[in-house]
């Protein structure tokens, strides 16, 4: 007969690790059960040839509310982008100051790709209207799609498809913006009220930093669960296992809480004996021409992602596996940076089919009426905040449960 625990938690991922701190912090003594060879889910860091290579580019947004609670910043030496972006357009890039904290400085940027300075006013209603209330009551408004709202407030078709489309796109990793008007207001406030960084070793540093924080022993790699019951599991193996409660930290164990569809992205990383671009800042394809919707030089960022002397390019596809080639890439991005692209080397293509979950930004309940809890960004929203905000909220449910 195998020992009862106090709780398991299915899946290592942002979810799971916040979730399994703070049931460790109320007293109780969670047991993670990871099915991959190392934590962190969909935030890990590879290290490659002597590069360290995010799974796909994302970025800590330091305001998030829930990322400020669950992490030591400064531990993670965050490596904090320019403000903006460059964006291409026509034969030259243009730069887009900073729109979300200083409207009024991106206003060069923005008018020289022929928008209208009406575009002006309307990044400051956004920005006003985005700041306005609690989190809950922004999650709680009246909501379009994200191209909808964008049209609403009259942004002029360049300033559309210069700025706006690609830099959203790269966040919702879909080019029709048919993401919540909700998600647009948290992310122009969460971009407007701190930060976008990397820690200097990569994201990976974040699923690193909540795992560090449970004893030896808490966490069981390498155990894949395949079905999951109020008060116990079975894993791949055959093994049983058995807990006061259960939380499923991730998606394809339970039918009532399985995002619609997912959104995909693959991700390019190259080795360049020269960056062509030396500032920390986001680059956008403004012509929809595509591959390639962003780019950024993460060594720029963070010099010790990449061996001396050498130069870590990361250029993100949205859309399912086979939209581009590296072919396609290097064509797009020869058009850019001209014939040093051919000195590029390919370190990885990675493609990422489940990369962010469609569901509307909703808080479902943590406790489900299987008797399991649940948590991940599949429960709320496409993001880290509403990963670990799932995870605190269902150690809270369960330690509520197991009080009584
Ligand atoms: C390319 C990309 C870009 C992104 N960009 C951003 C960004 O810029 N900003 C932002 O805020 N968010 C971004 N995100 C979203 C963010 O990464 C996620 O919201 C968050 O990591 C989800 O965490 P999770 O714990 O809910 O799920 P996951 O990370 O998916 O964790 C689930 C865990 O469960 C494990 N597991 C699965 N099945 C089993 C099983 N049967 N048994 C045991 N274990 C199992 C998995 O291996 C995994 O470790 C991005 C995501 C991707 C992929």
């Amino acid at each position: 007969m195998s020992e009862r625990r106090d709780v398991i938690v299915v899946g290592a991922g942002m979810a799971g690790l916040r979730c399994a701190v703070e049931l460790r912090v109320r007293g109780l003594e969670p047991l993670v059960l990871e099915a991959a060879d190392a934590v962190g889910g969909r935030v890990r860091t590879d290290e490659i040839d002597g590069f360290l290579i995010d799974r796909g580019f994302q970025v800590l947004l330091t305001a998030y509310p829930e990322a400020r609670a669950a992490f030591d910043y400064a531990e993670l030496d965050l490596r904090r982008f320019v403000p903006g972006a460059l964006c291409r357009r026509g034969d030259r890039f243009t730069i887009v100051a900073d729109p979300f904290r200083r409207p009024l400085a991106a206003l060069v940027g923005l008018l020289a790709p022929a928008g209208r300075p009406g575009d002006i006013a309307r990044v400051l209603r956004l920005r006003r209207e985005a700041l306005q209330g609690t989190l809950p009551e922004l999650f709680a408004r009246p909501e379009t799609t994200t191209a909808e709202r964008l049209n609403e407030l009259g942004f002029s078709p360049a300033v559309q498809q210069t700025f706006l489309r690609p830099f959203l796109a790269g966040i919702f990793l879909e080019h029709e913006l048919e993401t919540s008007s909700r998600m647009l207001d948290f992310v122009f406030r969460m971009f407007a009220t701190g930060a976008t960084a990397v820690p200097a070793r990569g994201m990976g540093a974040l699923s690193d930093q909540l795992a560090a924080r449970l004893p030896a022993g808490a966490i069981r790699l390498g155990a894949r669960v395949a079905a999951v019951k109020p008060g116990a599991v079975v894993l791949a193996s055959g093994e049983r296992l058995e807990a006061r409660a259960v939380v499923v930290a991730t998606t394809g164990l339970l039918p009532e809480v399985e995002p619609r569809a997912w959104r995909s992205v693959t991700c390019f990383s190259f080795d360049a004996p020269v960056a062509p671009v030396h500032k920390p800042i986001l680059v956008l394809d403004g012509t929809r021409g595509g591959p390639v919707t962003n780019l950024h030089v993460a060594s720029a960022l963070a010099g010790g992602v990449a061996p001396p002397g050498r130069a870590l390019v990361s250029a993100s596809v949205i859309g399912p596996s086979g939209t581009a080639t590296e072919a396609d890439v290097r064509r797009q991005l020869a058009g850019w940076y001209g014939a040093v692209v051919t000195d590029w080397r390919l370190v990885q293509a990675l493609h990422i089919p489940h990369a962010l979950p469609v569901v509307q930004p909703h808080l479902r309940a943590p406790r489900l009426d299987s008797g399991i809890f649940a948590c991940g960004d599949h429960l709320q929203g496409p993001t880290l905040n509403a990963a670990l905000a799932t995870g605190r909220r269902a150690a809270t449910a369960v330690v509520g449960a197991l009080a009584r």
